[in-house]
């Protein structure tokens, strides 16, 4: 049997009571692109995770969602700090930014904007590319939004180069009483977005990252129109 690397939590967030963020400190040194994922694992059970952190970073930047009835993150959920996980050496996915084009639209629900998170905080380390991001992020609740406050400042300090769109799909419930921006379903607010904005399909690629029912759904709003999608699915629906 492989003997895999392991990684220590040393630090955890929790977020709402299924939504919580850790960092890890590997015991070997781990690259990647900015966009890919890790495979981590508990007793065997390995599970891929996209990268909230830069390369740059020190630590690897998980935020990860509670399945009640999954395998591995309910022993995820037990794990505080000092605790180890299991590592794949490599990290994969081609989930990452593609330079071919000016625009940016990067559409995510809930864990699905994890990505864009390491792509922009990449992309503001270095700025050897120049690129305009809208980032529209979907979820439930508000306080799902846990880089409500990264996306926002991004936005605010650099108007012309990040744009953010938070919507909330249960605007009735009580625990979003106190939400103030957009709502309905992400995925009903893309085209939208797009007219607004008067993006191109020749400059802009549009990336789906999370929930696959949003995916589905927005590539049968865009695909017979011809807009270029780059999707990355969570699970299978
Ligand atoms: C490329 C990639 C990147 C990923 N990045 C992240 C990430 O950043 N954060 C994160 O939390 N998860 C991420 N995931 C999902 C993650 O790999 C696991 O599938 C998830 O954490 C559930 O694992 P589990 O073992 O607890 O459940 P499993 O035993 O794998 O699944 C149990 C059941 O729940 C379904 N399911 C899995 N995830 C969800 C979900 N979120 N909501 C509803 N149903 C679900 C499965 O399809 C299955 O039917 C990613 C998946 C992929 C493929």
């Amino acid at each position: 049997m492989t003997v895999l690397p392991r990684a220590t939590i040393v630090h955890r967030q929790e977020l709402t009571a299924e939504l919580w963020i850790i960092k890890l400190l590997p015991e070997i040194p781990f690259t990647f692109k900015p966009g890919q994922y890790i495979t981590i694992g508990v007793n065997g059970i390995e599970r891929p995770y996209s990268i909230v952190s830069a390369p740059h970073e020190e630590l690897i930047e998980l935020f990860i969602e509670l399945v009640p009835e999954g395998d591995l993150t309910p022993l995820l959920y037990e794990m505080g700090v000092g605790s180890s996980v299991s590592i794949r050496p490599r990290a994969k996915g081609l989930f990452t930014l593609d330079s071919n084009y000016t625009h940016h639209l990067m559409v995510g629900t809930v864990t699905g904007s994890v990505p864009y998170i390491s792509i922009l905080r990449d992309y503001f380390e270095h700025r050897t590319q120049t690129g305009i991001f809208h980032v529209l992020e979907g979820a439930s609740y508000s306080d799902e939004f846990a880089y409500f406050n990264e996306f926002s400042t991004l936005a605010t300090d650099n108007p012309e180069t990040v744009h953010y769109l938070p919507s909330i799909s249960r605007p009735e419930e009580m625990r979003n009483s106190e939400w103030q921006g957009s709502q309905g379903r992400i995925n009903n607010l893309v085209e939208q977005y797009i007219d607004n904005v008067g993006l191109r399909k020749k400059e802009t690629l549009v990336y789906l990252c999370g929930h696959p029912g949003m995916i589905t759904d927005v590539k049968t709003q865009l695909l017979p129109s011809g807009w270029n999608i780059k999707e990355e699915r969570f699970w299978k629906e």
